[in-house]
């Protein structure tokens, strides 16, 4: 050392100067040897840190101070400060006991110092335990973000089967906040109805069967000598924390049926939240919390109540879904229901309008095809026989002197006669080809497609015979005593030139020719 000695009077002062910071820092300062480990000197603060007086600090290895429990452990203490000695600063936490049961974090510093021409260890101590206690509660609470947003991912994918969603929440309540979770769901009788718990077990015995088959409960209605939490809850709205209680205080809240498992887990603290939404409730979450284990806090209660809030939401959202899932069968079977009788209606409508249709070609008195649909068929067969050169066959007949059997007989009769007269031409001309008309008044006509000249006489004779066969009796006619028909045909090859028209003049020439020889007779048209 150079330079002048100090003057002891202002060694004295700068002694004094030092004892006072020393003691008044607020960081805890310790001197120990670097050869023995040995505590040479601590101020007051260091004491306070860890409740010791000077003197047991003084008699107390520094590395004996902390928890015991790694990384608080002499061996890691004894490292560091080794480290230290070999000239490596070293700072770390270090958690102690403190004598009133509470836990001390310090900041702790070890460095090697020269101390009035000695090598030293000097360590210095900050408490950080209002700060630790803090970053521990962030991170706690961190923890039960994430568990919430597992649960609520869960949930997102649970879609319509909310039973899989009342599953998930009680396993994870479970597993994360209590030993048992219950949940009760309101259902349309307005009581509680039991809907899911954890699987607690009683020795290996499983208390499932017994909490399912629980009786629905009232709502805010007193159970059997006893108040039941869920029910109480349902009925408030408000959630219910049990701390601590006695064995008969908890009893209170639970059904009967949840006493052995009470008793067993020697349960102490109970936690009841409504789930609710849009202002009613729909359930409760009921845990449960037994043996050594702290009670609900606070923030359990709060985690709870959101997460039932959570679970409230996912619940009515997914019955919402399948009541929506419910009208829309509802619709679509209505639909069908309407289509079907659409459907049928159509069917009637078309078979009203082919009614009609065929009335429209239809003669009403005689139900023969009528002159309209004489005129059609008559063309398309001229057209037809035209392309192919093949036969077409007109034949008309009209009944004698119908006037005067109208004139005796009546009118009515008239019509019975001109109807008979139409069943036997059903009955003659009955072929497919066949088409035999009413022409008008007592006139009749066929079209007799592809009939040869032979055939075509063959079917005018049977047609003259058969009226006279019917034997009707007509007493003024002048050429039979019963009533007959004239008949005119033609038939041809259908050439270029022919017309419809062109068939009807001939035939009703031929017509003529049978009426001024006689009646009652078949002309052939030249
Ligand atoms: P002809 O032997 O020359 O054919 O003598 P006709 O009396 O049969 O002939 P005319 O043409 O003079 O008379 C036809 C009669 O047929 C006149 C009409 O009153 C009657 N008549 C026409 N349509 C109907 C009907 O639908 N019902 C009844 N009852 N009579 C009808
Ligand atoms: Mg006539
Ligand atoms: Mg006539």
């Amino acid at each position: 050392m150079s330079g002048p000695s100090p003057d002891p009077g202002e060694l004295y002062l700068s002694e004094q100067r030092f004892q006072a910071i020393y003691e008044s820092v607020n960081d805890g300062i310790l001197i120990q040897d670097l050869d023995s480990g040995a505590t040479l000197d601590v101020n007051h603060r260091f004491g306070e840190f860890l409740g010791l007086s000077q003197q047991q600090l003084l008699a107390t290895e520094l590395a004996d101070t902390g928890l015991g429990i790694w990384p608080y452990t002499r061996e890691v203490a004894i490292d560091w400060a080794l480290k230290a000695i070999q000239g490596e600063p070293q700072t770390f936490d270090w958690l102690c006991p403190h004598p009133s049961g509470q836990l001390v974090w310090l900041e702790v510093n070890m460095r090697r110092t020269c101390i009035g021409g000695v090598d030293r260890l000097l360590v210095t101590a900050s408490n950080i335990t209002a700060r630790k206690r803090l970053e521990m509660e962030a991170t706690a609470r961190l923890k039960r973000a994430e568990a919430q947003n597992a649960v609520s991912l869960a949930l997102a994918g649970v879609g319509p089967d909310y039973g899989t969603a009342l599953k998930l929440i009680a396993q994870h309540m479970s597993t994360s906040v209590g030993d048992l979770c219950i949940l009760d769901l309101v259902g349309d009788d307005g009581l509680l109805h039991t809907e899911v718990v954890s699987q607690p077990y009683i020795g290996g015995d499983p208390l499932l069967p017994a909490l399912e088959s629980l009786a629905p409960m009232a709502a805010g209605v007193l159970g059997p000598g006893a108040l039941l939490g869920a029910g109480q809850v349902a009925g408030t709205g408000q959630s219910l924390r049990l701390e601590r209680a006695t064995p008969g205080e908890v009893r209170e809240h639970l059904p009967a049926a949840f006493h052995p498992y009470l008793d067993h887990f020697r349960v102490h603290s109970l936690l009841v939240a409504p789930m609710r939404t849009e202002g009613s409730t729909i359930g409760t979450i009921t845990l449960a919390k037994g043996g050594s284990s702290r009670a609900y806090s606070m923030e359990d209660e709060a985690t709870l109540q959101s997460l039932a809030d959570r679970a409230a939401l996912t619940i009515t959202n997914a019955r919402l879904y399948a009541r929506n899932l419910e009208q829309a069968e509802a619709l679509r079977r209505a639909n069908q229901e309407l289509e079907r009788r659409v459907e049928e209606r159509t069917a009637e409508l078309e078979d009203a309008n082919a009614r009609l249709r065929e009335m429209a070609l239809q003669d009403g008195l005689t139900g023969l095809a009528n002159r309209r649909r004489f005129d059609t068929t008559l063309d398309n067969e001229v057209r037809r026989a035209r392309r192919t050169g093949g036969w077409v066959a007109l034949l008309l007949g009209d009944v004698d002197f119908f006037k005067k059997y109208n004139d005796r007989y009546g009118h009515l009769a008239g019509d019975e006669c001109l109807k008979a007269v139409a069943r036997v031409m059903r009955d003659v001309f009955r072929r497919a080809e066949d088409l035999p008309a009413r022409y008008g008044g007592e006139e009749f006509a066929v079209v007799i497609a592809g009939s040869t000249p032979e055939q075509a006489a063959f079917s005018a004779q049977r047609f003259r015979k058969a009226v006279e066969s019917l034997g009707i009796p007509h007493a003024d006619s002048s050429v039979s005593e019963v009533v007959t028909i004239s008949v005119g045909y033609v038939v041809a090859r259908a050439t270029e030139a022919s017309s419809p028209a062109w068939f009807i003049s001939r035939a009703d020439e031929a017509l003529y020719i049978s009426k001024a020889n006689g009646r009652n007779r078949v002309t052939q048209a030249d």
